[in-house]
């Protein structure tokens, strides 16, 4: 059976990726509809066109509540404030939603939880497989590492990003944190300046770097007295995200109400991110 997707943020970076993503996907997945918002520059323009793959034959439009009745799932990389209006159309209509958008704040987090009571909703701050390995791994390093390392955790992206840390590096240090039995909110330090005194074993830094069009780097690094072990991410391509996204889609379909990330999609152990 083929599943019917619709993109929001459609004329975006990832948008736009998505849409080749789903045209390269096979007959199991079909674009249905791809939205921006209202005023937007790209509303009428065929979206395959804005992906570079050629006519699809599907406009942008600039209502979801125009296309939705088609929908089955909606893939949503925007901005919070349009996730969480689109979010409540999906509900209303009992659609699936693949959450990429990044930089929540705990209130938003909390409506999107409220709203995976009535829907099926896939949110991931990163949709990469080798991203979600990397989490895997993070945690196992915390665990066998424990309170004998410094940990640090590094990430690099495109000078067009709004939020920061990246929600990866959240993910990241949440994963440590975790396995270590730390409240992240408590033990994380968010850049340093200054007379900052000596680091206590428990934090856990983040260091951010704004520049070019750098796709997206993350590396965690545990440092003890004479060795260290880093585990890095480098995505060369949105691809990787898009694809993952995709497979979230197709996984997502006809699946009943709850919050489910990637680790879920991917079969993975199941660890707090
Ligand atoms: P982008 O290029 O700025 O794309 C966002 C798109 O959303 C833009 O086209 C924007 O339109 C559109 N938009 C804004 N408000 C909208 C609304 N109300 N309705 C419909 N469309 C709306 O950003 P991006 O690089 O694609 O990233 C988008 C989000 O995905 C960010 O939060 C980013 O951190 C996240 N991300 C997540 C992953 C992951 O794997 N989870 C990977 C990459 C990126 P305008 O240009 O007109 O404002």
């Amino acid at each position: 059976m083929t599943t019917r997707i619709g993109i929001t943020g459609a004329a975006g970076r990832m948008g736009r990726t998505l849409v080749e993503a789903i045209a390269l996907a096979g007959s199991e997945l079909e674009l249905v509809a791809a939205i921006e918002q209202p005023g937007s520059s790209f509303l009428g323009a065929d979206s395959g066109e804005l992906s570079g793959q050629g006519r699809n034959g599907v406009p942008v439009v600039g209502d979801l509540s125009e296309v939705i009745g088609k929908i089955d799932v909606l893939i949503d990389f925007t901005v919070p404030v349009a996730t969480l209006a689109n979010v409540a159309e999906c509900v209303k209509h009992k659609v699936a939603v693949v959450i990429g958008t990044t930089g929540f704040t705990p209130e938003q987090l909390g409506e999107i939880e409220r709203a995976a009571a009535s829907i099926a909703i896939c949110k991931a701050s990163n949709f990469s497989t080798g991203v979600n390995l990397c989490f895997q791994l993070l945690d196992m390093a915390a665990r066998v590492l424990g309170d004998d390392v410094d940990i640090e955790v590094y990430e690099a992206h495109h000078r067009h990003k709004i939020d920061a840390p990246s929600g990866t590096a959240l993910s990241m240090g949440q994963v440590v944190a975790s396995a270590l039995g730390r409240d992240l909110d408590k033990v994380a330090v968010y850049g340093r300046e200054g007379q900052t005194g000596a680091r206590s074993r428990e934090t856990i830094g983040f260091a951010t770097v704004r520049a070019g069009d750098i796709v997206g780097d993350h590396t965690v690094t545990f440092a003890a007295d004479g060795e260290r072990v880093e585990i890095t991410h480098k995505a060369s391509s949105r691809m990787s995200f898009a694809r993952g996204a995709v497979r979230a889609a197709r996984w997502l379909a006809g699946r009943e109400a709850g919050l489910y990330d990637m680790q879920d999609v991917l079969g993975l152990n199941k660890i707090e991110l």
